[in-house]
């Protein structure tokens, strides 16, 4: 291949690059999204079978062919994220707008480590970070950055909270020094619902994961703030040292929003660090009907935000919003090649001081296209959308007699349990969901999660499809008993 049509800027490799954009979306569009089912059905031994050919041939195929191929053997067994039957995790169906920006971001390429390598953008981004940081109602010392998603977030929030908390309470600087002799007695709390990446935080700031201590939840999964004050007392009397608080708007399984503006209080009257691990329910801002829910987080020290989940854009795109911008100082650096002292003090913005990466992708430019696109209330009517769906499945789960709903869904993520026999106990009901979920991902009518409620395997819907009706989630409901049945055959066969 000439490299003239390998690049951009050239007439032929406009043309070249107008040609595979136009072939890519097409194949797209042709093995994807026309799809039936949200997935083919093939076996982890089937999809390494087909890939035996070689990664790095000794010559290379015309790019054509390598989309096309691409096409019938990546595409086509990939989970369908835009199929209405495709319900399992927090994977969002990817808006257009999104799609759009993700393709003007790619390929202008800005970096958002230093201002000559991303000047609009640069600028942009912190228009962004200002409007949500208005949108969660953060006050004008506020600011953020953009991150790879709520993992990201979550990290670079504990660390800004557990260097402050060093260098106030033991006179440390830890990006300098490293942990302070008294690390061992450092504490992070949060309720045991919350997401494993505040454990794994924990891990790689070097306090490990026993430093987060879990609070016990209340009857509708929400931290209880009674128990985090006992447990909080506790500490105490142990002569250990909490730093941080990490409450969760939206968990994992129940989406369950912990009690924010209590918790702030505890926050508050034990100065500890508030973090809202929002990368689920933080999409509610938009929301009149659910906003409400998230009242309290206006008071957080630092908010995770994800727009790959309920905001609907591409992956990768989070972000990390401190009330008090000036924290960002716990982690800023200099770097002579990208953001010299010099040019702090002229006012050239470099963002690689605010973040964990240095390189890093222009993710902004997506909720930007989004928000202008759909505005406010197109925005909050997706999400309002999904939630009613949900209500609506858990009333259909609870009419049926052969299911079990484990609880009201709290946004929109519905776990139930497949339970064809009142009288069946539960180790059987487990061994039968499990295999069930099995059955239906060699089927592929439906994608639909597996997870453990008080030691019983049950199943989930995460609804997050705006498109999605109740018809879909009855016809999810029949895969999933006509699963039941292979299932039910296969064991006697074996027995
Ligand atoms: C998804 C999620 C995370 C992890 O975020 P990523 O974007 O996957 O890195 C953390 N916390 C909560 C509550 C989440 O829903």
């Amino acid at each position: 291949m000439n490299a003239d049509d390998l690049f951009l800027g050239t007439e032929s490799g406009n043309d070249a690059y107008r040609e595979a954009i136009a072939r890519a979306s097409e194949a797209v569009v042709a093995a994807f999204a026309e799809r039936e089912d949200p997935y083919s059905g093939a076996s982890p031994e089937r999809l390494a079978g087909q890939f035996s050919d070689p990664v790095v041939p000794a010559a290379g195929e015309p790019l054509e062919t390598v989309i096309d191929d691409v096409a019938e053997r990546v595409l086509a067994h990939s989970v369908g994220t835009s199929n209405p039957r495709c319900a399992a995790h927090l994977q969002c169906p990817p808006m257009i707008p999104g799609l759009a920006a993700e393709t003007l971001l790619t390929a202008t390429n800005q970096s958002l480590d230093s201002f000559d390598q991303a000047p609009a953008a640069t600028v942009l981004e912190q228009r962004v970070v200002a409007a949500l940081c208005e949108l969660f109602g953060l006050s004008s010392g506020a600011d953020g950055v953009f991150t790879s998603g709520g993992t990201q977030s979550n990290f670079q929030a504990l660390l800004l909270a557990r260097d402050r908390h060093c260098a106030r309470r033991f006179d440390r600087d830890t990006q300098a020094d490293g942990l302070p002799a008294a690390a061992d007695s450092l504490r992070i709390c949060c309720s045991a619902d919350a997401h494993f990446t505040a454990k794994q935080a924990a891990h790689h700031l070097g306090l490990g994961e026993d430093a987060v201590v879990t609070v016990p939840t209340d009857d509708d999964r929400r931290l209880d703030p009674d128990a985090l004050d006992a447990t909080l007392d506790r500490l105490d009397r142990d002569g250990a040292e909490p730093f941080a608080l990490v409450a969760t708007a939206g968990t994992t399984d129940f989406g369950a929003i912990d009690p924010l503006a209590d918790l702030a209080d505890a926050a508050d009257a034990r100065d500890l660090w508030f973090h809202v691990d929002a990368a689920y329910g933080g999409a509610l801002a938009v929301s009149d009907d659910h906003g409400h829910l998230l009242d309290g987080i206006e008071r957080a020290d630092s908010i995770a935000v994800d727009f790959h989940k309920l905001f609907y854009q591409p992956i990768s795109c989070g972000a990390l919003l401190l009330r008090d911008g000036r924290d960002f100082e716990w982690m800023a650096r200099n770097a002579a090649y990208l953001n010299p002292e010099a040019h702090d003090e002229a006012g050239v913005p470099n963002l690689v001081a605010k973040s964990v990466q240095t390189t890093r992708r222009f993710d902004a430019l997506k909720p930007y296209v989004a928000c202008r696109t759909l505005g406010r209330a197109g925005l909050a009517s997706l999400v309002d959308r999904t939630i009613d769906l949900a209500d609506d499945a858990a009333a259909l789960v609870d009419a049926a007699d052969d299911f079990e709903l484990v609880r009201e869904p709290a946004l929109n993520a519905v776990v139930f349990r497949y339970r064809p026999d009142d009288a069946m106990d539960d180790r059987t009901v487990s061994r039968l969901n499990a295999a069930v979920r099995s059955e239906l991902l060699r089927d592929g009518r439906a994608v639909v999660a597996r997870t453990e409620v008080e030691g019983v395997t049950s199943l989930k819907f995460t609804l997050l499809n705006p498109t999605a009706t109740i018809d879909d989630v009855a016809a999810m409901l029949d895969a999933i008993r006509d699963c039941g049945a292979t299932v039910a055959a296969d064991r006697e066969v074996a027995a």
